[in-house]
Parts: C-alpha cells; structure tokens; sequence
C-alpha cells in the first residue's frame, strides 16, 4: 500500500488488551496507516505488545503517543478515560480525532468532552464483539468480522471525522450504526450488561453451595450453567467498570428484571402451568428472531 492510500498517517493506541490489539492487528493486515503508536499502563503489557510487534513505537508515555496522532483510540476500561484524557490533552494536534472502543457510551463522551481541547475531533465507537479473554496476546484480527459498531458523536461533530472512523470499523469487517449515546446505553443495559450481571450472580450462588453440591455442579455444568462460567470468566475490572458506569440504565432494565422473575417465581409456586408455557414461548420467539439477525455466536465467544 503506498502512502497515498493510509486512511490514517499515525494512530495512537492508549491501552493495548484485546480490543486494542485485534484493531491493530486488523489495521497492520490492512495497511490501513503509516505508524502505530502504543501506550500502555504497565511494562510488562508494553513488552509483550513490543514481542508481538503490534507497533511501530512503544511507550508508557499515553501524551508521547499521542503527540502527532491524526486518531488517538483509547482501548482502556472506562474507569481510565478521565485521567487518560488529561494526560493525552496538552499532546493533541488540532484536528485530530479521538474515539474509544469502551462498552458504555454517555459516559466517554462527558469523560472526554469535558478534558480534551476545542479542534480536537470526538468520535466515541463501541465494537459489539469480544471474548473473555484479556490483553495483547488474546487478540486477533477476525475478531470484528460481522459483527455490529455502533458510533455515538454528538449531533455536530465533523462529519469528515465520523466518516473515517466508520471506515476503520467497515474495514474490520463491521456493520455501522450511529446512535445517541444515552440510547447506546440502554440498548446495551439488556442486551450484554443484564446478562454479565446474571451470570456473575449464578456463579457466585453456585460457589456459596456446600462443597458437595459445587462438586456436583461442576461436574454436570453442561446442562446450562456452563455458559454463565464461560461469560462469568470476563474481565472483573472491566465489568465492574461498566456497571458503575451505566448505573442508571443498568439498574432501570434489573428493576423490570425483578418485578419478570417474581412474577415467573409466583407462577411456580401456584402451578400456573399456562403462565409459564406462555412465558417461555414468547421468549422462543425472540431466538428465532435473533438467530434469523445472525446474531447468533456459535464459537462460544462472549460479546
Ligand atoms: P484488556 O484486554 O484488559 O486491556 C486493557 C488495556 O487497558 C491494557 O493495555 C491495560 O494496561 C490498560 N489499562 C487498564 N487499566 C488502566 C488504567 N487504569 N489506566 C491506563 N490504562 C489502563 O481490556 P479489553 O478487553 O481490550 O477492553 C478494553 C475496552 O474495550 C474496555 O473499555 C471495554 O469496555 C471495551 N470492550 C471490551 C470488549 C470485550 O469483550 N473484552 C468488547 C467490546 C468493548 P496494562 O495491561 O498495561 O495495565
């Protein structure tokens, strides 16, 4: 690929795990910029980027990364974004585009839009596509394929800017939405974050039980459970990040949760036969509708 067809000149990663290295490894397969830079928290972090050869520079400078960026893209849980944005700020060229990868969204833009200059280019972006694994080793290029991105730019951000990022994303292989960032959030409240929620607690119940019936449980995992442990096993800081993050939206969807679960909960306890039967096939029927979306995951990974 020759200089002339880069959709970046440089691109800056602050935080280099999963979601940062499959992107950059997808955009090193691509060609899709002239240099990569690489910040990152820890050294050891910074080594094994450096092993991989994910960059072109490394550094546990985020500003010395930054410094020159046409896109800085901020691959670190959300409890960061704040510090991270102070410290990239005084680095950042004018014209210069910010976006993330994080899971909640109204949040990044207040975290960002209150610390990051005026000229500075705020492109938000959320890849609906992961696994429970974490850092630069457990990426990989395919991971996006497929799947869906939604972008949250406020309503007069560059449009030139919004459509770069886009770009990116489509050459990942993904499908683009642009959405409110509130509505992001409670979107994604009952799709992912109610469900992670649901899961840790499972799996929480399953360790408190006696020692013989954990064992048992284990053992017999297949009959469900074994895929609560599989979404369970997600990064802890990550999620604790995210619930603390879209609290409200989180808390609204676990409400209407509750009141859904006392309500099957009754129907047991009074052999509502119909109640249930009726419950559990309206709930047939959004499989099929999700398997029909190709939403479906049939390799086991989490989102
Ligand atoms: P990860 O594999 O755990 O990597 C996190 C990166 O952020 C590491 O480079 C880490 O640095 C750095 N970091 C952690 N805490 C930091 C801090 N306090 N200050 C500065 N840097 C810090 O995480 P990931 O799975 O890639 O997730 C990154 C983001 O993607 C999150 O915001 C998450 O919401 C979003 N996301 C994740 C998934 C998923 O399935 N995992 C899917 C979609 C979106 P060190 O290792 O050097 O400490």
């Amino acid at each position: 690929m020759t200089a002339g067809t880069f959709l970046f000149d440089k691109v800056a990663f602050i935080g280099i795990g999963l979601i940062g290295s499959s992107l950059v490894r997808l955009i090193r397969r691509e060609g899709l910029a002239r240099e990569i830079a690489i910040a990152t928290r820890s050294p050891a972090t910074l080594a094994k980027a450096e092993v991989l050869g994910l960059g072109d520079s490394y550094t546990l400078d985020a500003a010395e990364a930054a410094c020159d960026a046409d896109l800085v893209m901020i691959c670190t849980p959300l409890g960061a974004y704040e510090a991270v944005a102070k410290a990239i700020a005084p680095a950042l060229k004018d014209g210069a585009i910010v976006s993330d990868v994080g899971s909640v969204k109204a949040c990044a833009l207040r975290d960002f839009a209150s610390n990051l200059p005026a000229g500075v280019h705020l492109v938000p972006g959320h890849p609906i596509a992961g696994t429970e694994h974490s850092g630069p080793e457990a990426g990989f290029a395919e991971l996006f394929n497929g799947h869906w991105c939604i972008l949250t730019p406020e309503k007069n951000t560059d449009a030139v800017a919004v459509d770069k990022v886009a770009e990116l994303w489509k050459r990942a292989g993904m499908k683009i939405e642009i959405m409110d960032a509130a509505h992001h959030d409670r979107v994604l409240a009952i799709t992912s974050h109610l469900p992670h929620l649901i899961a840790y607690t499972i799996v929480g119940t399953a360790t408190d039980l006696e020692e013989h019936l954990k064992k048992e449980v284990i053992e017999f995992s297949a009959g469900g459970f074994r895929d609560f442990t599989r979404i369970a096993a997600s990064d802890p800081v990550m999620w604790r990040d995210i619930f603390l993050k879209n609290k409200d939206a989180v808390l609204d969807i676990l409400g209407r949760f509750s009141e859904d679960l006392t309500a099957l909960q009754r129907a047991i306890r009074r052999d509502e036969a119909q109640t249930l039967e009726g419950a559990f096939t309206r709930a047939r029927a959004i499989r099929k509708g999700v398997i029909e979306a190709k939403q479906e995951r049939i390799d086991g990974k989490a989102d």
